[in-house]
């Protein structure tokens, strides 16, 4: 058993302990609630501290940085998520190094996915990005075009389906933060109606995890509260 870092164990307990409260206030099993811990601009050392207390799941936005991570850490038995906005030219590394992608928000890129996830390989996990808040500089599909985009990317024979994904607009009011999650939940129910099998609500971070789980979420992407404070943002 490797050395635990004291530090990483005690941030993971704090978050399992917020997740396993919300989960029950909702209702709802802490265990339908997946931790995807958010590495991005912490290294692998970080990384490793937190799988040794037992965490597989990470996120990373950055490309290059996350190949480096996974480089170093192949030892290990992780299941490594793209969460950052995604360029033509990096789906290919992206379709050959993730098990899933939260950030699709056009065809073009789905198509290109589909089409360079390896043979070898399960098909690659997708959620769809929404932009559930409405604001114009940000990404995600407007919800109006979900149903034609979720179609689309359901037929490509690469990728699997599994749900939707948001980053609504920070607010620290809790009711704001829930009704946005709120409608994440209905664009997901509507979807399910119209046949597509979904199971996964990627919604809530370290500010509104809470809010989402009250609202369906299925995984959290948790960066700060397992990490500190992200000193530069690349
Ligand atoms: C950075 C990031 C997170 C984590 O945010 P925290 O507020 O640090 O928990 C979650 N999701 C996405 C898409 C991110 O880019």
């Amino acid at each position: 058993m490797p050395s635990r870092d004291s530090t990483a164990e005690a941030r993971l307990r704090v978050v399992r302990a917020r997740i396993a409260r919300a989960a029950i206030a909702a209702g709802r099993d802490p265990a339908g609630v997946c931790l995807l811990a958010v590495s991005k601009t912490f290294g692998a050392a970080a990384v490793r501290d937190l799988a040794a207390c037992g965490q597989h799941e990470f996120g990373e936005n950055y490309l290059r940085e996350a190949l480096d991570k996974q480089a170093a850490l192949r030892d290990l038995p992780l299941m490594w998520h793209f969460i950052g906005p995604i360029q033509s030219n990096k789906t290919r590394a992206i379709a050959e190094h993730f098990s899933w992608v939260h950030g699709v928000d056009r065809v073009k890129i789905a198509e290109r996915l589909s089409a360079q996830r390896p043979a070898g390989l399960p098909p690659l996990q997708v959620c769809i990005e929404v932009n559930v808040s409405g604001e114009a500089s940000k990404g995600g599909v407007a919800a109006a075009e979900l149903p034609a985009l979720a179609a689309a990317v359901a037929a490509l024979p690469g990728l699997r389906l599994r749900g939707l994904m948001a980053i609504p607009a920070p607010t620290s009011d809790g009711e704001a933060q829930r009704a946005a999650f709120r409608k994440m939940r209905e664009l997901f129910d509507d979807l399910r109606a119209r046949g597509h099998a979904l199971d996964t609500l990627s919604m809530g971070m370290s500010g509104d995890l809470e809010a989402a789980i009250l609202e369906g979420a299925t995984i959290v992407r948790i960066g700060t509260a397992l990490f500190g404070e992200r000193t530069y943002l690349g």
